[in-house]
Formats: C-alpha cells, structure tokens, sequence
C-alpha cells in the first residue's frame, strides 16, 4: 500500500459483522476464565490485561503508525515529552549517558539536562551539523544513544540522518530520532538508518490541537545481543520471571521492553478516547502535510521579500543553510513551520504577534489552524541566553505555524500585522 492509503486501512481491519471504525475499547479490564490464565499473563503479557500499558484501541493505533514510519512496533504514550522519557530510560540508567543534538525542542533540552541529570544520566550536547569526528569525540564508553530531530523545533534544523546513523552504528548504539515536524509522511527516518522514531502526536499527527500524545516506533533492525552495551536486552529480566528480551522476542525487543518495564511501571500510555482522536487525525495526514508544505513555503517566500523581516529560516527555502538536506531527506516538502525576525528585535516580534488577526497565540504548533508563537518568552523561557544560541534560537524570533486556511488569507493576515510594526 502507498502511505495515503496506510493512512486509511493500516492497524485496523473489520472482520465479518463488526464495525467500519476502530471501536472505542473503554475498560480497564479484560476477563478471563481461569485464575492460571491471569498466572500466565504476568509471566508473558500476551494478551490484554490492564490499560495501564495495553488496550486495543491503542493496539490499532500502534499498528498503523509503526506501519507508517516502516517500523515492526509501536507504542502510544500520554505526551511526547513521555515518549522522549520512555526511550532513554529503556537504554539507560543512572552512570549512563547520552549523546544529544543541542538544538531540540526546549521541553527535551530541560528533560535531558535537568531532570534526567538529577537521576544520573548525562546529557553530552553536539551541534546540529557535527561532523562525524566530533560526534564519534563525543560518545563516550557509557553512551547508549545518539538523538536529534529530523526538522529541529524551532530551530528548523535538519538532521543529517544517514551521518549520525552512520557513527551511532560505528559505536554500537542506536540512533533515536524525533520526527514530530517531518512526520511518515515527509521522511521516513528508518530507511535512511534510524533505530527508534518517536513522535509527539499532539503535533502534526493530531493535527487538530485537541489532545496530548506521543509515540515510540521500534525499527526491529539495531542487534542489541550484537552490541556490549546493553546487558539488560540479553539477560533474564527477574522483574519478568526470566524473560530474555532478545530471545523471546527477536526483532521486537526494544519496544516490548519498553511497554513491559516501563509503561507498567510508570502508566504514562494513551487513553482509548485519545487514541480514537488520533487515529481520526491520521487518516487525513497525508493530504494535510502536503498542504501544509504548500503553504509554508508560499509564506515564507512571501516573508524574505518584505523589507521589514531580517532573517526567514524555512529548510524548503533554497536560501536556506539546510537545503541540501531538505533535497535528500525532505523531497515531499518541509512541513509547515518556519521561523522569522523581524528587524527590532523583540519588541517588534511581540508588536507582531499582538497584531495578528486571524493567526492564533498558543503555546502550540502543527495545528490545522495557523498559530504563532514567541520561543524566548514561552517554550523556552526556561534557557540561558546560551543555550538559546545552542538551540537556534534568536530572543526576537517568531515560530510561525501555517495552517490549511487559504494561502491568501495567511498572507493578508501577515501583511497587515507586518504593517503594524
Ligand atoms: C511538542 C514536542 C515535544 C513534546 O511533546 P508533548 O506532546 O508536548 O509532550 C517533543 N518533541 C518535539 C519535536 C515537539 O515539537
């Protein structure tokens, strides 16, 4: 099948007499017939037991998106942010650490420097276009993985995949990879080397800013028994009563490690409601991510004519320092953000804001309705003035997310804001 098509019928198939839509399966519970059945299932959790950590309308949604990015599983968590924490810790413990590209999304930056710091993990920091001697400087004996962002936010740097995949492999880890902005639809990270693909769904995949979400896709393809460094793959896990993630389960390993260990222990999983939402949200990805790639390039070529703007960065822009990665990585176009300053600095990215009409103010992005919003005030308030410049971030740039209004109305919007200035 062709992705528009995955899309549609992915996850989900109805036999004889049940229904067209993947059902809503609210319970917490699922019965069954025996006291040694339930026995069984927590010593191998084969089947449905508790919607902390399974539940089959998560399964369908699961289905589809490791369908998607190409992946042999998946597993739906309560929020990217989740989904990002999930990850590390299936690879790592306190004395480990990991290597990770500094211009990411900010609520990451916090997770990986503070908090994760607080429980022992070490966060090594490398610039988006690190050559491939600096990243191989900086992953250290006790580094257990490589990530970054396909099209980094706000920064909108691209990721040169194949490069980090290439010495992540060199090092036997795995290359973990945020692709909220490029989504399946624009980039399939795994073909071009990436091991474990997350997502935060309340993005682009939603769609519709109507509820919180994250995913993890497991590739199948990185050889944890291959690798030294990761014991805990291949030896019997006694919170499991003995299992052996690599033995009993083969190419799945990570992911049903992952739900196994970490979703029944920390319960941070998706909701069957939330779940129905972003599977309706799915279904139409395809058409919206090439609108939205239409649209923010209309803009952002309309934006580097105007005198009044000081800097545009769009990876689609041929201007723009990534596009040659945008050419290899990107050839179904750049999604839908893109960042600006305009000249003044701060006050005149907050004149521009407060002026606009139709445009939203929210914290959010990737919504079917244009939003804008001021990074150094808001999602990344957080950052020292240093690691704003690490992470890409000019104090008077504005993230401007296109929506799927008429191109014209986008503009008319801007321009009369820009007027405002
Ligand atoms: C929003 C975002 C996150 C965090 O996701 P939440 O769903 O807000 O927890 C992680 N990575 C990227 C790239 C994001 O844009």
């Amino acid at each position: 099948m062709e992705i528009e098509t995955q899309c549609l019928h992915e996850g989900y198939t109805p036999k004889n007499g049940e229904p067209r839509v993947v059902p809503i399966v609210q319970s917490t519970t699922y019965c069954f017939d025996s006291t040694e059945h339930i026995a069984q299932l927590f010593d191998m959790p084969t089947e449905y037991m508790y919607s902390r950590f399974a539940n089959p309308t998560c399964d369908a949604v699961e289905k589809k998106i490791a369908a998607l990015e190409g992946g042999v599983g998946a597993m739906l968590t309560s929020s990217g942010q989740s989904a990002v924490l999930c990850t590390v810790l299936n690879l790592c413990k306190a004395g480990d650490s990991l290597v990770a590209v500094s211009a990411i999304y900010g609520g990451v930056i916090n997770l990986l420097s503070v908090t994760l710091n607080r429980l022992g993990i070490e966060c090594i920091w490398v610039a988006p276009d690190s050559s491939e001697e600096v990243l191989r400087n900086a992953i250290k004996d006790n580094t257990k993985l490589v990530f970054g962002e396909t099209i980094a936010n706000p920064a909108l740097r691209v990721l040169d995949l194949e490069l980090f995949a290439k010495v992540a492999h060199e090092k036997q880890i795995p290359l973990v990879v945020d692709s909220t902005f490029a989504t399946p639809i624009l980039c399939k990270p795994i073909e071009w080397g990436a091991d474990i693909v997350i997502h935060s769904t309340t993005k682009y995949m939603d769609g519709h800013a109507i509820q919180m979400g994250g995913v993890i896709v497991d590739s199948g393809k990185f050889d944890w028994s291959a690798s030294p460094r990761f014991p805990d793959f291949v030896t019997p896990d006694e919170s499991y009563h003995g299992v052996v993630y690599t033995r009993d389960f083969g190419a799945m390993a990570f992911i049903i490690k992952a739900r196994m260990q970490l979703m029944r222990d920390f319960g941070c999983y998706q909701t069957p409601q939330g779940a129905f939402l972003l599977n309706l949200g799915l279904e139409t990805l395809a058409l919206r991510m090439e609108r939205y790639s239409q649209n923010a390039l209309e803009v952002a070529q309309h934006l580097k004519k105007s005198s009044k703007i000081e800097s545009v960065s769009y990876p689609g822009l041929p201007s723009d320092i990534d596009y040659p990665l945008t050419q290899k990585y990107l050839k179904k176009g750049a999604s839908g953000v893109i960042t600006f300053v305009i000249k003044g600095g701060r006050a005149a990215a907050v004149r521009f804001m407060d002026a606009m009409k139709l445009a939203s103010r929210v914290v959010h992005v990737a919504d079917i309705r244009t939003c804008v919003l001021h990074p150094a005030s808001s999602t990344h308030r957080q950052l020292t003035d240093q690691q704003l410049l690490a992470a890409g971030i000019n104090p008077g740039m504005i993230r401007f997310s296109c929506g799927l209004e008429h191109i014209s109305d986008i503009i008319e919007d801007i321009d009369q804001a820009l007027e405002k200035v």
